[in-house]
């Protein structure tokens, strides 16, 4: 018999998607854990891998040996190994994949192991002559704790002096540095509906929680509180916010209560940071984290509490491989690490909602804003009477009153137009009636390329029709305009306003949202033209008017979530004005004001919103009453491709007969970097099933390859 490890090698291919077995040799007896980094010999070269499994057995002919340990101590624990695992079953990834995600490739690629960091703590009081010994001691008792690269730069020569010190106990070596809360500074008094949902929080330590409430409600001193009775029981936290929404203001927020223990993951960070943050988490270092999607694999020993804040947002959801969505990720490790996970929302997606309508999840809600602060007035214009009143002008007459009054006040506006992507729906100006799909109940997409009309979910698609369905009107329009008209319009009407343009164009990198926030923070510009990236998360006190300048763009997506997007922008965008002294304004420029998501977002009614569209999802069979899968299959030969859909459709409808298989049919996004796509929308009722169900789409996706596969989907093109 002999020692063995199963580890799962650093590289991304299909046939590599498993463990190999390695014999541990005697140099490295007993210093091989699982979840630890180590070399090891493949075909020939060497690779970077994780152990997954340790134990004893006969090695198979050929097996070789482990190398060498990359760090002293293992960088997983197990259960983001565990973890691991579960991604790969259920976003179909490989554990490559999974792992990648875990460990940052600054740690995946360093060699030779790094010093395992250690803590000094003073015992009791020692009293010696002076000498080096006794400096050392008297430094570190004045801090009670501290680290020896610390004390090493203060003192060079301290190794032996660290040594003695310990053998006659007067420090005590620690493994990582303990807990502390910070100063514990500007904490309110909570109202009583945030101390109930807090003592509510407190008493079921380990379960998922929906907290809804709408902006201002008081959200973020409910996590505050619940964070700070984590750190005094020393545990960790995670805050993870949408990128955007990671504002300076944000963190400084969450430092001045918790000091600088407070570390922030984000896209932004250097590969250095990145390591250091990570390891600091790790070692238990930091004790409050507040980062971005990715921050949920973070490597935490004794996480406490992980709250999921604007849980709603699509961005949570990684549309690349591993596909997994940030809120499954922290709902399982609350459950597997003890962790009280709070979903937070002013507007809850409609899975949560539901979660916590049937149980699943608990539910409270803060009911008011704080302080007795109002919500901001918000109007609806109808475009369609704009029109037939001769107005074609992208503001409304309404708007344009209320933009030169604001502007004229010397306070600002912010101009939000929510339409996402390239998508552009065809509407008819005299009706409001965007074209559907009879079968479906979602817009069509106008493609270009073949002049036809598809409707992206039963995949059947349509000419162009010169008259209006509905009306016979012949005012058939392609929507499309985008900020950059927007600013146009203002510049021309308000040629000495300041205006600032936020989008993907303008907006690349992490540090143009900070310089574009402290700008219009400052007051360097009257106007911010933007799209739903400015929806959500910056708070600009000297807002007094929001423009939506087209409330419909997201309603006409070929999304089942295009209601429910459409609610969540209006709120959110009208959320945004009104958030300082000054009392807010909304304006919502609409074709389809009766439209459930449009009228209730007027009256910030989400409760009526969400009995609207979970009786809608019910009826057409979509999530959470179905479980979508979207499979693409891509190739240079159209030919090809489109054979090769028809056969992966027909087997799916034949092996699973209680699903409900729809297309193939072209993309939407037909042609991509010269490959042809074509896709398969899955619906799937079986929950029970859906392991058994991923399983197979794998080994489809590996037989006739060039297939990828997600798992509710956030974007259908
Ligand atoms: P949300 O996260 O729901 O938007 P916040 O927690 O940010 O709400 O609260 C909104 C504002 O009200 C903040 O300025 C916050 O400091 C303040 N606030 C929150 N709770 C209280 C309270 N109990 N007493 C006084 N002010 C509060
Ligand atoms: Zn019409
Ligand atoms: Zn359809």
């Amino acid at each position: 018999m002999e020692k063995l490890a199963d580890v799962i090698i650093d590289r991304v291919v299909e046939a590599l998607d498993r463990p190999f077995t390695y014999r541990v040799p005697p140099s490295l007896a007993g210093r091989v854990a699982v979840g630890q980094l180590v070399t090891v010999p493949f075909r020939s070269s060497r690779v970077a891998g994780v152990v997954r499994s340790l134990y004893s057995g006969e090695p198979g002919p050929g097996t070789r040996e482990v190398e060498a340990l990359r760090r002293p101590d293992p960088v997983l624990t197990p259960a983001l190994l565990e973890l691991a695992e579960w991604m790969s079953d259920r976003y179909l990834c490989y554990l490559a994949q999974a792992l990648r995600a875990m460990i940052p490739a600054a740690v995946r690629r360093e060699r030779g192991a790094r010093p395992q960091a250690v803590w000094y703590r003073a015992v009791g009081v020692r009293r010696g002559r002076p000498s080096v010994k006794q400096e050392v001691y008297e430094y570190i008792a004045q801090h009670q704790v501290m680290d020896r690269r610390t004390v090493l730069d203060a003192f060079p020569n301290a190794g032996p002096a660290l040594r003695a010190l310990v053998a006659e106990e007067a420090l005590e070596v620690l493994m990582r540095a303990p807990l502390t809360a910070g100063p514990h500074e500007g904490a309110h008094m909570l109202t009583h509906h945030q101390s109930d949902a807090l003592s509510a929080l407190l008493r079921t330590p380990g379960r998922p929680w929906l907290l809804e409430g709408v902006t201002g409600s008081g959200k973020t001193e409910v996590y505050l509180a619940l964070i700070a009775e984590a750190l005094a029981a020393e545990r960790q936290s995670l805050v993870l916010l949408p990128e955007i929404s990671l504002t300076p203001q944000i963190v400084t927020r969450f430092r001045a209560r918790f000091g600088q223990e407070v570390a922030v993951w984000h896209s932004g960070l250097s590969q250095s940071e990145r390591r250091s943050t990570w390891d600091a988490v790790r070692l238990g270092e930091v004790s409050v984290v507040v980062g971005a999607r990715s921050a949920v694999f973070l490597p935490f020993p004794h996480l406490g509490v992980i709250v999921l804040d604007e849980e709603h947002e699509p961005s949570y959801k990684q549309e690349e491989h591993p596909r997994y969505h940030a809120r499954e990720v922290a709902l399982w490790r609350g459950q597997k690490e003890g962790a009280t996970v709070v979903l937070g929302s002013a507007t809850p997606s409609i899975e949560s909602r539901h979660a916590a309508e049937t149980g699943k999840i608990g539910y409270r809600r803060l009911p008011e804003r704080v302080l007795g602060r109002s919500l901001p007035s918000v109007a609806l214009v109808d475009m369609r009477q704009e029109l037939q009143d001769g107005h074609r002008d992208i503001f409304s007459r309404k708007l344009q009153r209320a933009l030169a009054q604001t502007l004229g006040r010397q306070e600002q506006v912010i101009l939000f137009l929510n339409r996402r992507g390239f998508s552009t729906f065809v509407l008819c100006r005299a009706c409001g009636q965007a074209l559907q799909c009879p079968d479906c109940s979602v817009s069509l997409t106008y493609h270009q390329a073949q002049s036809r009309l598809n409707c992206h979910y039963c995949l059947r698609d349509f000419p162009v029709p010169s008259h209006c369905p509905e009306c016979g009107s012949e005012k058939i329009r392609y929507f499309g305009a985008g900020t950059e008209r927007v600013v146009a319009e203002v510049e021309r009407l308000f040629p000495a306003a300041r205006i600032v343009r936020a989008d993907r164009d303008t907006l690349t990198r992490p540090q143009d949202y900070a310089d574009l926030y402290h700008r219009f923070y400052r007051g360097d510009a009257d106007v911010l033209v933007g799209t739903q990236m400015i929806a959500k998360g910056m708070d600009f006190p000297g807002v007094s008017l929001v423009g939506v300048v087209a409330a419909d763009t997201a309603l006409h997506l070929p999304d089942y979530r295009s209601a429910e997007r459409t609610f969540q922008l209006l709120v959110q965008a009208g959320g945004r004005s009104g958030r300082g002294q000054i009392p807010g304004q909304v304006i919502i420029q609409t074709y389809n004001p009766d439209h459930y998501a449009v009228s209730l977002a007027q009256d910030h009614d989400y409760e009526h919103f969400y009995h609207e569209e979970i009786a809608f999802r019910s009826a057409t069979r979509y999530p959470p009453f179905a479980e979508l899968w979207l499979l693409v299959l891509e190739g240079e030969r159209e030919a090809d491709v489109s054979e090769k859909a028809g056969r992966a459709a027909g087997y799916l409808r034949q092996r699973w007969t209680r699903a409900e298989v729809l297309g193939p049919a072209p993309a939407p996004l037909a042609k991509v970097r010269g490959q042809y796509r074509y896709h398969i929308l899955m619906k799937s009722f079986e929950p029970g099933r859906n392991t058994q169900l991923g399983k197979d789409l794998k080994r489809l996706a590996s037989e006739i390859g060039q297939l990828s596969i997600t798992r509710d989907p956030y974007f259908l093109m």
